[in-house]
C-alpha cells in the first residue's frame, strides 16, 4: 500500500516511520510512503497557504486552492478509472468520524490512502466539500495539526497489511478483533515481582482453564472499560 501524506510539516514523520515495524515494512516494499509539503503548492512568492476567515473569527484557515492542487498532484484518478485505481482521500479534522478499528480494517482494501493534515483553525471548507472522501477524528480533544494523526492512521492501516507483523506478532486475538471488545491482561516473567503475582492459572499449563480465564478476563476488560460487554 502507498501512502502520500499533505502536511506543512512533512519531516515530523522522519522519526516515527524510521524505526521498528513500520522501519521493516518499507524496506520490505510492503508500505511505501511520500510526504508532500503543501507550501510548493502556494501561489505566491511569499508561499502563503493559509488566510483568515470570511465572516470574521480568530486564527487562520488553511486555503483551498494549495490543499486542492497538492491532493490532485498526487491523487491521478480519472472519472472513468475511479474503481481501478483504489484511492481514498482522507482529512483529519477534530470534527469527523472517530477513527477505529474497522476503519482501519476497511482501508486496507485500498491500493493508495493519501492523507491530509490540517493546521492552525482548520482548512477552508471546501476542500472537504468536494476534494476528500472522508474525514476522519482521531478523538474528541483538538490537537495543533493532523500529523499525530496521519501517522496513527498509518500505523493502525500498515500492521494489518499482510506480512508487516511478524510471527510474533498477531492481530488475530488482540483488542478491538471484535468490535468493541478488548483484550485479556498479559504477563511475562517473573512470576513473582515484589509479591505481585501472576495469576496461578496461566501457570498450570491447563489449556482449557486459560482459554476459560481468558474469556472471563476479557469480558471483565470490556465491562471495566464501559464498551460492549460479551453475551
Ligand atoms: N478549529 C478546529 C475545530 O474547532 O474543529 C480545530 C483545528 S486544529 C487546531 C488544526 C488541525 O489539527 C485540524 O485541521 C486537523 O487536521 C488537526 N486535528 C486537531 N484535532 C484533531 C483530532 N482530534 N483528530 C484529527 N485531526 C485533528
Amino acid at each position: 500500500m502507498h501512502f502520500d501524506i499533505i502536511s506543512l510539516f512533512p519531516e515530523s514523520f522522519t522519526s516515527y516511520f524510521g524505526v521498528s515495524i513500520l522501519k521493516r515494512a518499507q524496506e520490505d516494499g510492503l508500505i511505501t510512503v511520500s510526504t508532500h509539503n503543501l507550501r510548493d503548492f502556494a501561489h505566491d512568492k511569499h508561499k502563503t497557504v493559509d488566510d483568515t476567515p470570511y465572516g470574521g473569527g480568530a486564527g487562520m484557515l488553511l486555503k483551498v486552492e494549495p490543499l486542492a492542487e497538492a491532493i490532485e498532484s498526487v491523487d491521478n484518478r480519472q472519472p472513468t478509472d475511479s474503481e481501478k485505481l483504489k484511492t481514498r482521500i482522507i482529512l483529519f479534522s477534530a470534527k469527523g468520524k472517530v477513527f477505529t478499528q474497522s476503519d482501519a480494517r476497511r482501508l486496507i482494501s485500498y491500493d493508495r490512502l493519501v492523507l491530509v493534515c490540517g493546521r492552525y483553525e482548520g482548512v477552508d471548507e471546501r476542500v472537504t466539500e468536494y476534494f476528500i472522501d472522508e474525514e476522519f477524528s482521531i478523538g474528541e480533544y483538538v490537537l495543533t495539526g493532523g500529523e499525530l494523526p496521519a501517522m496513527i492512521v498509518v500505523d493502525a492501516v500498515a500492521r494489518l497489511i499482510s506480512g508487516v507483523l511478524g510471527n510474533r506478532e498477531s492481530t488475530e486475538e488482540e483488542s478491538h478483533t471484535e468490535e468493541g471488545i478488548v483484550e485479556y491482561p498479559q504477563y511475562t516473567k517473573p512470576e513473582d515481582f515484589r509479591g505481585y503475582r501472576v495469576p496461578e492459572v496461566l501457570l498450570s499449563g491447563h489449556h482449557g482453564n486459560i482459554l476459560k480465564w481468558r474469556k472471563e478476563e476479557s469480558k471483565k476488560e470490556t465491562a471495566k472499560h464501559t464498551r460492549k460487554s460479551l453475551q
